[in-house]
């Protein structure tokens, strides 16, 4: 293996700014790591997030983690994968032997990985910030070896990448965080990339009734499609009463908050039931509050939580999502509402931006 290698990257320069496209340099595979040439990657409300700098981070920054692409070359002591082999590129690093890990929760592993000594650099040798722990809005990526997850053949790239992130955040946020149980009543607030996986995820799990919230008549449309058997106007000022009518004046036994909306999190707790489960899992800038009644919560015996990446194990989660998918239970291909080449990625985002894609794709021309 050589060195470093030019690739077309869509580069952050500053933050709330336009992404530019521009040529890179990105290193060899190191040990552990793998080198993969990009098919498609979807446009995340996450890097939109980053790229607005509500969450830091450094610039430049490549951002993009949602992919999907075939191994080109593999580092020293790489035995799972091999050159050829397509994957699912994710953000889930696993360094296997820290506690997250060992308790099967990869997505919170505790091994440290200082994203500006990653593998892109400019060509005049500053660093590049690796985002995401991918970098993928690139024609190519290096990352750890444990973020790939093999993808069969028959799973085209587009949406591939889907299963990378917003599906398994989704639907493992109903799944695994919420521990939704067969005739429980769910509340999914926010109808957008997330809140779609969560309410099939909400149905796979046994949901008697899932019920959407969105303020956009489009997405209520949506959520209907992809299963949700109610569909509410989240911008009612009581939206918790049609909730209440439904359930018999209980509420919902969980509350799944699938926007980054502030408020959206502060409503989550009228709508739910005695011993409801609300679960953060949009994501609102650092800094943002919500007001919590503790009386509230421990006479009703509620609970809060938080879930990060749906609480999935990727490489048992990736494959089981799939085997859905082929027997028709998960609606992926209906996720992808625009497809767009690398040098329109600004177009995709601002599509994303304004609520008019389901999930926005980069696909490169060999995809
Ligand atoms: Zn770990
Ligand atoms: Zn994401």
């Amino acid at each position: 293996m050589t060195g470093p290698r030019p690739v077309r990257a869509a580069v952050a320069r500053a933050f709330g700014a336009p992404l530019t496209i521009e040529t890179v340099m990105l290193a060899p595979p190191g040990p552990g790591q793998v080198a993969v040439d990009l098919r498609a990657v979807a446009v995340c409300h996450s890097d939109i997030g980053y790229l607005d700098g509500a969450w830091g981070g450094h610039l430049p920054a490549v951002y993009g983690h949602e992919a999907a692409g075939r191994i080109a070359a593999v580092g020293p002591g790489v035995t799972s994968l091999a050159p050829g082999q397509d994957v699912i590129v994710t953000l889930i690093r696993q360094c296997g032997a820290c506690p997250a890990c060992r308790a099967a929760a990869p997505v919170h592993c505790e091994a440290p990985y200082d994203r500006r000594r990653g593998p892109l650099s400019l060509p005049d040798g500053t660093a590049v910030e690796h985002g995401l722990n991918c970098g993928a809005f690139a024609e190519a990526a290096v990352v750890d070896a444990s973020q790939c997850i093999p993808a069969p053949a028959d799973l085209p790239p587009e949406v591939a990448c889907l299963l990378a992130c917003g599906v398994i955040t989704g639907v493992g946020a109903a799944v695994f965080t919420a521990g939704i149980r067969p005739g429980e009543t769910v509340a999914v607030v926010g109808a957008g990339g997330v809140g779609l996986n969560a309410i099939p995820g909400a149905r796979i799990a046994g949901a008697a009734r899932v019920i959407a919230l969105d303020p956009n008549p489009d997405r209520r449309t949506d959520a209907l499609a992809f299963g949700a058997t109610h569909a509410l106007d989240a911008a009612d000022p009581r939206p918790w009463r049609p909730v209440q009518a439904l359930t018999e004046g209980r509420g919902a036994d969980a509350v799944l908050v699938c926007t980054g909306a502030p408020a959206a999190h502060q409503g989550a707790f009228r709508l739910a039931a005695r011993r409801g489960r609300i679960v953060a899992v949009g994501m609102p800038p650092s800094g943002a509050t919500v007001t919590v009644e503790p009386v509230i919560l421990s006479a009703l015996g509620q609970t809060l939580r938080g879930s990060l990446m749906g609480d999935v194990v990727p490489h048992r989660d990736i494959p089981w999502l799939i085997d859905l998918w082929r027997q028709g239970r998960l609606k992926l291909d209906a996720l992808v509402t625009g497809r767009w080449p690398l040098a329109a990625i600004n177009d995709a985002i601002a599509e994303t931006r304004a609520g008019r894609a389901r999930r926005s794709v980069i696909v490169f021309p060999d995809a």
